[in-house]
C-alpha cells in the first residue's frame, strides 16, 4: 500500500486510466435513487472497462490509501472495495 506522499507523488497513473475515456457517471453513477437492477448492469460495464486497466492495482491502492467508500476502484465496487478492506483488516490482525 502507497502512502499519502506518495500518493500525490505518483498521481500520474490517471493518465493511463481506460475510464478516462468514459462517463464518469458509469463508475459513479447518478445518484442513490439508482434502482438495483440498473446499478449493477452499470457496475458491471464498468468493471468490465477496469478489467483491462492497466493501472488496476495503482487505482486500488489508492482507493485503499485515500478511504474512498463511492464509486468503482480497481475494478472493485463500493460493496466489494468494503469486503475486500475488512478482509486486509482481518489479515493484518491475524498476523500480529
Ligand atoms: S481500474 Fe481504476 S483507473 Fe482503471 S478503469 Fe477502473 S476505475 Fe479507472
Amino acid at each position: 500500500m502507497i502512502n499519502e506522499t506518495q500518493l500525490l507523488e505518483e498521481f500520474t497513473w490517471r493518465d493511463t486510466a481506460a475510464c478516462l475515456k468514459h462517463p464518469a457517471t458509469l463508475f459513479f453513477g447518478f445518484d442513490d435513487l439508482e434502482p438495483p437492477g440498473e446499478r449493477r448492469n452499470r457496475e458491471d460495464r464498468a468493471k468490465l472497462i477496469c478489467s483491462g486497466c492497466l493501472v488496476k492495482e495503482e487505482c486500488l491502492d489508492y482507493a485503499l490509501a485515500a478511504n474512498e467508500s463511492y464509486g468503482i476502484w480497481g475494478g472493485l465496487t463500493e460493496v466489494e472495495l468494503k469486503a475486500y478492506k475488512r478482509a486486509l483488516k482481518n489479515r493484518s490482525a491475524l498476523s500480529i
